[in-house]
C-alpha cells in the first residue's frame, strides 16, 4: 500500500524523536507558522493530493518553513462535528511516517524532516500521499480524500488565519454548554500510547487539555465509534459541584488508568487533578509562597515564578501522573465560568504570561484583571509579591501579611 513511499510507514516510528543534530528542516514551530485542519466537505477529488510552494528538494538544511495540512473529507455519514476528533489524529498519523515528526495540534503544530529521510528521496508529497491512505483506514466513513500541503508563505498565512477561525467556531459552540446541562461527559485515551495512565475527562466546561477537542466533538467521536479511544461516562452521582467530583467519572477513570488515579477533581489544582499526558497547551502550577496559582503556556520561552521554563515544567507533570499543585490545561478551559472554580478561579492566579492575558481579556473578571501580573511585571516571587500588593490582589487576604507590609497595601 505504501510501496510509493519511500520510507517505512508504521505505528512503530511514533515515539521517534528528530534533534537539531539530525533535522534537515522544521516546518512549523515556534520560529515559524503553521496549522492543520481537517474539513468535511461535499465535494472531493479522492485522492488529490497537492503541494503548494517549495517542496523539500527545494528547500536548504536548516531551513524553517511555514506549513499547513488541509485534509478534506467527504462521506455520506461524515458529520461536521467529527471534524475536530478526525484532525486530532493527524498528529499520530504523521509520526508513522520514518523520519517525519509531527508535534502539538492545531496552529501550534510543530514539524521536523529528518536528513535520512530526504537522503531516502522522502517528499512532502509522499506525507500527502500517506496521510490520505492512513485517514480512510482509520475512519472508514471517509469516502473521498484530498491533501493539501502548504509550504508558500503567504498561502501558509492566509491558512492559518482561516483555520483559526474555524478552531474558533468549533470552540464557541461548546462555550454555550454547561457541565450541569448534560448527563453525559466524555472520556479519550489517545494519549496512552506515551502515557499509559492517561485518561482525559471532557466536559462541556472543560475542553481537552490538548485544545483541539471538545464535548462536541467527543459526541460525535463516541457515537461514529462507541469501542474507539472516545468513550461516553454516564456521569452518575454529584460528589461535588464546585470541585467537579462524580462518582462515574472516578470509576471510569480508575479502570481506564489501570487503576493508578482513582479520583479526579475537574476544576482544582489541588488533591485529585486531572492527569496530565504531555499535549496540554498551558499548565497551572501551584506557588505556595503566595499560596496562588501561576499559569504558563507552550508557548512561553521565559522562566516561570517557579524558576524553571515551560519545558521542564511539563516533564515534571506530564505521562498521565496525577502531580498535586499542577495540572494541565486548554487555553480554552481558562474561558470558562468553571476555570478552577474550587481554587478560587482568576482571583487565585497570581501570574500568567502577557499573550494569554491580552487572549482572555474578555474573560477575565474585570475588577481582577489589571491585578494579575505577567513577565511583564514580574519575573521572581519577590517582583511579583509586590506587584500584588501594590495593585490590591485578593490573594493577599490568604496570605499573612505582616504589619509593615500591610502599610504598603494600604
Ligand atoms: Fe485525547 Fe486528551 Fe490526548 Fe487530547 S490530550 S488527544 S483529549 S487523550
Ligand atoms: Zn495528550
Amino acid at each position: 500500500m505504501f510501496e510509493d513511499i519511500p520510507v517505512d510507514v508504521s505505528p512503530m516510528y511514533e515515539g521517534e524523536r528528530i534533534r537539531s543534530a539530525n533535522m534537515f528542516v522544521e516546518l512549523a514551530g515556534p520560529k515559524s507558522m503553521g496549522a492543520e485542519l481537517v474539513q468535511v466537505e461535499e465535494d472531493v477529488e479522492d485522492g488529490k493530493i497537492e503541494v503548494i510552494g517549495p517542496e523539500l528538494d527545494a528547500m536548504q538544511e536548516g531551513d524553517i518553513h511555514p506549513f499547513g495540512i488541509l485534509i478534506e473529507i467527504q462521506g455520506e455519514h461524515l458529520e461536521k462535528e467529527l471534524e475536530g476528533v478526525i484532525e486530532r489524529r493527524t498528529h499520530e498519523l504523521c509520526n508513522y511516517v520514518k523520519g517525519f515528526m509531527h508535534l502539538n495540534q492545531r496552529d501550534a503544530i510543530w514539524c521536523r524532516v529528518s536528513k535520512e529521510a530526504l537522503a531516502a528521496g522522502f517528499k512532502l508529497e509522499h506525507l500527502a500521499k500517506t496521510l490520505s491512505i492512513l485517514f480512510k483506514e482509520e475512519f472508514p466513513l471517509i469516502e473521498s480524500i484530498a491533501v493539501t500541503i502548504l509550504t508558500e508563505p503567504a498561502k501558509v498565512e492566509e491558512f492559518v488565519s482561516n483555520a483559526k477561525e474555524q478552531y474558533q467556531t468549533r470552540d464557541a459552540r461548546a462555550r454555550e454548554l454547561s457541565d450541569e446541562d448534560v448527563d453525559v461527559f466524555y472520556g479519550c485515551v489517545m494519549c496512552q500510547s506515551f502515557a499509559p495512565t492517561h485518561v482525559c475527562v471532557v466536559t462541556p466546561d472543560r475542553t481537552a487539555l490538548c485544545g483541539a477537542i471538545n464535548w462536541f466533538d467527543c459526541r460525535a467521536a463516541a457515537k461514529m465509534d462507541p469501542d474507539g479511544p472516545i468513550f461516553e461516562i454516564d456521569k452518575g452521582d454529584v460528589l461535588d459541584t464546585v470541585k467537579g467530583e462524580y462518582s462515574n467519572v472516578n470509576t471510569t477513570v480508575t479502570e481506564r488508568s489501570q487503576g493508578t488515579v482513582e479520583k479526579v477533581y475537574l476544576h482544582s489544582v489541588f488533591e485529585y487533578p486531572h492527569t496530565s499526558c504531555g499535549c496540554f497547551e498551558a499548565v497551572a502550577f501551584y506557588i505556595p509562597e503566595l499560596d496562588g496559582i501561576g499559569i504558563v503556556d507552550r508557548d512561553f520561552r521565559g522562566e516561570t515564578p517557579l524558576g524553571i521554563p515551560f519545558s521542564a515544567m511539563a516533564g515534571q507533570c506530564s505521562g498521565g501522573k496525577q502531580v498535586e499543585g499542577f495540572t494541565g490545561l486548554s487555553l480554552e478551559y481558562m474561558r470558562s465560568p468553571k476555570f478552577l472554580q474550587a481554587d478560587g478561579g482568576y482571583e487565585r492566579i497570581v501570574w500568567l504570561p502577557k499573550e494569554i492575558k491580552d487572549s482572555l481579556e474578555d474573560y477575565i473578571p474585570e475588577d481582577i484583571r489589571d491585578k494579575i501580573p505577567t513577565e511583564e511585571d514580574g519575573s521572581n516571587l519577590k517582583e511579583i509579591r509586590s506587584f500584588l500588593e501594590e495593585k490590591g490582589h485578593p490573594i493577599l487576604q490568604r496570605i499573612k501579611i505582616t504589619p509593615a507590609e500591610e502599610e504598603i497595601v494600604t
